[in-house]
């Protein structure tokens, strides 16, 4: 990111590092893939300053349930401490493995015999693992163009090739997704799986439809690949558009599913959920051992009696209410302040909206000049595997309260129009 206040940042940390010892050195060959997370600098920058930042992926904190929670917590540490505070096997502890099984099969989602359930720190920490025990170095994956950042990064770091498939308001392109394969192959490329945010993609919010749900399904047949299907958002869903989980169309066993409570409980309890074959779980529960032994038993417990309290289920008709109002404040906002020629997709759900920007704005440049104003986004850059996307900018509409998030994109709509002039008159 080419801003004056990393540099900074840089400076800072070059200084720091005079002082101490240089340790550049002594680094693992593989920290040569490790990056810092755009949003996780903006947000560092955001941080102690007066910037609206629309920038991050955080749920509304009015979603979160704190007094039940309460409640919920000082009755696990109290009648059931003596487990909850103790180490506890690296899959989850048995009654929150069965309790999430149900949880998803009463929304849908098919479970087999043959899957077992992997509680694990986050969706995030469920990539990585994946990561660990299905990537070899060029081994390509097959992802969404524009894709969750944060997926695209745990894979490269694992040598991974990307081929990404453009997406329009029915999701994932699958009418390319054959040729996309066969190209791939013919450079010698072990095209190994799929990953996909077909529900509520992030960043674009748009849902995929079922008949290229079964399309992908076909060609990962014919092609033997595996399907990662990333999932956090599909149980608050704003819209009535029908779909069905790929997990529930899948009948040969190769979708591997995500979930998270971090949309619709708490992010910070850390509790994701992994579905799939019970071959593949037992290598992830090796890899779990290595990486943090098991979730929090805390966390799992919360999440149980919260799940069986009914905390689960309201947290999510909030979180539709309130993200579904916010959507619609965003949407009116984009409408009347951004520049002719912009444009984005109305998302259905999930937490973002991915918005185009005419095509002589570089967001990554801009983003400064926002900054400046008191707003934050993240480059759209960052979301394409292949660097396109420059035009482009995911902003966050759950977080800020709705006059606040009104503000914000008409402070990026100035910096957007101050830019275009700028550029226009060669300065
Ligand atoms: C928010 C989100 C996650 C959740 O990550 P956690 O580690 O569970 O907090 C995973 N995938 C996508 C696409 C997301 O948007």
């Amino acid at each position: 990111m080419k801003i004056s206040a990393l540099k900074l940042l840089e400076a800072l940390n070059c200084i720091v590092g005079a002082v101490v010892r240089d340790l550049s050195g002594k680094f693992s060959a593989s920290t040569k893939a490790l990056k810092p997370s755009e949003v996780r600098e903006i947000l560092a920058l955001t941080e102690n300053r007066k910037v609206l930042s629309l920038a991050g992926g955080l749920p509304g904190p009015e979603v979160f349930p704190k007094e039940d929670l309460a409640r919920i917590a000082a009755r696990v540490i109290e009648e059931l401490g003596d487990s909850a505070l103790q180490y506890s096997p690296t899959l989850g502890v048995m009654p929150f493995r069965e309790a999430v099984a149900d949880f998803v099969r009463q929304r849908g989602v098919k479970v087999l015999d043959s899957d077992r359930v992997a509680v694990t720190t986050g969706s995030q920490e469920a990539i990585y693992l994946l990561g660990m025990t299905l990537v070899n170095p060029r081994d390509a994956i097959i992802v969404e163009s524009p894709t969750y950042l944060a997926a695209l990064n745990v894979f490269r770091y694992f040598g991974a090739e990307f081929i990404p498939v453009p997406i329009d308001e029915g999701g994932m392109r699958t009418e390319m997704l054959e040729d996309k394969v066969k190209e791939a192959r013919s450079k010698g490329l072990n095209v190994k799986m799929i990953y996909t945010v077909a529900t509520c993609h992030n960043p674009t919010g748009v849902i995929m439809m079922d008949d290229r749900r079964k399309e992908l399904l076909e060609v990962a047949s014919k092609y033997d690949l595996l399907v990662i299907e990333d999932d956090p958002y599909s149980f608050f869903v704003f819209d009535e558009v029908p779909f069905t989980p790929l997990k529930t169309l899948d009948t040969e066993g190769r979708v591997i599913y995500l979930g998270t409570f971090s949309k619709i409980l708490a992010p910070g309890l850390r509790l994701g959920y992994m579905i799939a074959d019970r071959q593949l779980t037992r290598t992830v529960e090796l890899a779990k051992q290595m990486v943090d032994l098991h979730s929090s038993t805390l966390s799992q417990y919360v999440a149980l009696y919260a799940i069986r309290e009914g905390v689960v289920d309201k947290t999510i008709q909030r979180a539709r209410t309130v993200y579904r109002e916010k959507r619609d404040v965003m949407i009116e906002a984009l409408e009347e302040y951004m520049p002719d020629g912009s444009h984005w997709f109305k998302p259905k759900g999930g937490l973002f909206a991915f918005i185009y920007l005419p095509s002589s704005v570089d967001t990554t440049d801009m983003l400064q000049m926002a900054i400046d104003r008191g707003v934050a986004y993240v480059p759209g850059r960052s979301f394409f595997s292949d660097g396109s996307g420059s035009n482009a900018m995911r902003i966050n509409f759950s977080y800020l309260p709705p006059d606040k998030l009104r503000e914000g994109i008409r402070l990026i709509a100035e910096a957007a129009r101050d830019y275009i002039k700028a550029k226009a008159s060669g300065s």
